[in-house]
């Protein structure tokens, strides 16, 4: 299967490559290399025959119509998008122009080259999107988003994911595109960008500075181990049935305080503090993030019955790999560190 991947040089797409070309598929790789993107996520694929990149950005519909017509693909997995929630409150226009306009391009770009082609049977618009266009949940843990939950975004970020996830849907209905759509909970894993949550603890722990808890960390989120996650976006693209939804958890739910004493706990353990103390110390309550959902919970039973499909491992497996991998690859996230924000706290909504 040739598979275009858009966003394939950030943190979920990356993954997807990784998983994709080790499986024998010809993956291309459609990226504009904004400072979110890391193209050496992609070291261990990149001399591979299967693999090729496109330094491109999905504003540009001359482009996206170029790679279409050069490349051929089966199939479409569209993960380009901005997709940090505190920039997106700093900074909305640009969630706007990519994850809804860009993803309207893609959608354009897809449907000239599936007619042009005479409609391919195998031909999918895979739309990678998140479970925050549901909302937030209260804390009954009986209460889960399901597929048919209600949108209701309530940040600049989730709202441009919704707008995109409504415009691949009405191209299905209208078009007749075939699409799927899969809203996943929140990813973590090796080569996480070090401005989300867990990279942030594991490497302001490392260097002693402050571990950020916004608000008292009573939110509460559901954790899915990005291998994980792109072994189910691949069973979504080859099994799932034709414009349907399917929502992706790790079957881990935690909140931000136990998460974050759980990292301490594992750096404790791999990387004992010379002063003999834990790590969980350095543990600091700051301002809120504006808005912010109380909590995400995934009912799995789709995907685990229709496909098959179940996360292979619990968190607190989930993130010693990850600790180990940042403890493994220095080389890796300290050039990351200088790019423009990192290490800012951002999207205090002032
Ligand atoms: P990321 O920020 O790590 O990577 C995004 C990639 O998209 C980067 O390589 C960037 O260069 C590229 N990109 C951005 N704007 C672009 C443009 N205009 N044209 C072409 N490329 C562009 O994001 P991620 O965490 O890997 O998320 C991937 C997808 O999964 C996104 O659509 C996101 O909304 C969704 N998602 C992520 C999570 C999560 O926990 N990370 C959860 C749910 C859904």
């Amino acid at each position: 299967m040739k598979i275009l991947v858009t966003g394939g040089a950030g943190f979920i797409g990356s993954a997807v490559i990784r998983l994709a070309v080790g499986r024998g598929h010809s993956v291309v790789n459609l990226d504009a290399l904004t400072y979110a993107s890391c193209l050496d996520n992609l070291a261990s694929v990149a001399d591979k025959p299967g693999y090729s990149f496109e330094h491109a950005d999905i504003r540009d519909r001359d482009a996206l119509n170029r790679i279409f017509a050069e490349h051929k693909p089966d199939v479409i997995m569209h993960l380009a998008a901005e997709s940090h929630v505190d920039r997106s409150i700093d900074g909305p226009g640009e969630f706007v122009e990519t994850n809804i306009i860009g993803t309207f391009n893609m959608l354009e770009a897809a449907r000239k080259y599936w007619i042009e082609n005479e409609k391919p049977a195998g031909f999918r618009f895979h739309h990678i999107s998140t479970d925050e266009v549901y909302g937030s949940l209260p804390p009954d843990p009986e209460v889960q988003f399901t597929e048919d939950t209600p949108y209701d975004p309530r940040s600049p970020y989730s709202a441009s994911k919704a707008s995109s996830d409504h415009l691949v849907r009405a191209w299905a209905e209208t078009y007749g595109l075939p699409v799927l759509v899969t809203n996943c909970s929140n990813n973590y894993g090796p080569y996480h960008f070090p401005e989300k949550l867990i990279p942030v603890v594991i490497l302001n722990a490392l260097h002693r500075k402050q571990l950020p808890i916004y608000g008292d960390g009573s939110n509460v989120r559901d954790w899915l181990f990005v291998e994980d996650h792109a072994d189910a976006l691949l069973s979504v693209v080859k099994k799932g049935e034709v414009g349907r939804t399917y929502n992706i958890g790790g079957e881990n739910e935690c909140s931000n305080l136990t998460l974050v004493k759980t990292i301490c706990a594992i750096l404790d353990e791999k990387r004992p503090r010379e002063d003999g103390a834990s790590y969980a110390d350095l543990i600091t309550f700051v301002a809120d993030r504006p808005g912010h959902d109380a909590r995400y919970a995934i009912d799995p039973t789709r995907i685990r019955t229709e496909l098959g499909w179940r996360p292979s491992v619990t968190v607190e497996e989930g993130l010693e790999r990850t600790v180990q991998w940042y403890l493994d690859n220095e080389d890796w996230w300290r050039p990351l560190m200088q790019r423009k924000g990192v290490g800012q706290r951002l999207g205090t909504g002032r």
